[in-house]
């Protein structure tokens, strides 16, 4: 699923460039090679408590293990979470957590691959990954989502850490992010390991990109998805396909990915004309809002 970290349209969604992350960015899920900074994973545990001296906020990425059409890998939303969470991470200093290790995808379980976690499981493990964080003496939570699926449950989970723990999470739904190129707005329809995706992986993680194998899909939406395509617009159509697409098939209502898209790309664009230079517009408004949430709330707390 398109890597937003929220659920506002794309108009009012929204960058800067970072310092790289390492060299090495295509070692995506972060499981072996250097040691990466800010990284809870390759930290040891005397770190952590030094950095628990001088502060007291942490990210976590969430993300997804489902299809992403035949170019992109099935950790393509984990990747884009992790690094775009390392990123910020970099430049505000603050500890990112492991991404868990699956999100809320049965809508594309008809494609090989995909694991699919239910939202309650889901919310408990990332509650009980906040838990202990909150044990050590993490007091401030950011949640990245790098799949749209998760939104929900994030929210539920940030509500949970605010009212029944010490610590505070901010819904990065509230968070205005700076407003993306017009390379990006202008992308049409491009909802899943589109163009938007597959630029952000060529950047974060090209080693698992095949472009050779990047190709457009054949999209067959209901009928009353169509309807509401073409005869509203703005947030009232955003409302109504918000709660309409991508089920799980056993619903009935025919919004799988397995029964819209022959490949499992969502976009009405071009998947060929994915670019580096694009997945670095994408990365950025992301860091950027982020970055500029994180330095507002240290203003308010140190
Ligand atoms: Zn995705």
């Amino acid at each position: 699923m398109r890597a937003h970290c929220l659920r506002i349209p794309a108009l009012l969604l929204l960058v800067l460039t970072l310092a790289p992350v390492s060299a090495d960015t295509d070692d995506a899920a972060r499981g072996a090679g250097a040691r990466t900074p800010y990284y809870l994973p390759h930290m040891t545990w005397d770190e952590v408590e030094q950095y628990l001296r001088t502060s007291d906020i942490v990210i976590i990425p969430v993300g997804s293990i489902e299809q992403h059409g035949r170019h992109l890998p099935l950790n393509s939303d984990i990747v884009q979470g992790t690094e775009i969470c390392l990123r910020i991470g970099q430049k505000a200093k603050v500890v990112v957590a492991p991404s868990v290790l699956a999100g809320i995808s049965e809508h594309h379980m008809g494609f090989p691959g995909t694991i699919a976690l239910s939202p309650a499981t889901f919310e408990a493990v990332l509650y009980e990954t906040a838990q202990s964080l909150v044990a050590h003496g993490f007091r401030r939570f950011i949640i990245y989502s790098g799949h749209g699926g998760n939104y929900t449950s994030v929210s539920n989970v940030v509500t949970r850490i605010n009212r029944e723990t010490a610590a505070t999470a901010v819904d990065l739904l509230h968070v205005e992010f700076p407003e993306p190129d017009t390379k990006i707005t202008s992308l049409k329809s491009d909802s899943h390991a589109g163009v938007e995706e597959t630029s952000m992986m060529l950047l974060l993680a090209p080693g698992l990109v095949q472009m050779a194998k990047a190709e457009n899909p054949e999209i067959a939406h209901p009928p009353d998805v169509r309807a509401v395509m073409e005869k509203t617009s703005g947030r009232d159509q955003a409302a109504l396909l918000d709660s309409i697409l991508y089920l799980p098939e056993k619903t009935g209502k025919h919004t799988s990915t397995r029964e819209i898209t022959n490949n499992g790309v969502v976009t009405g664009g071009d998947v060929k004309t994915a670019t580096v230079e694009l997945g670095q517009l994408a990365v950025d408004y992301r860091v950027a809002g982020v970055v500029r949430l994180i330095e507002a709330w240290r203003k308010v707390r140190p």
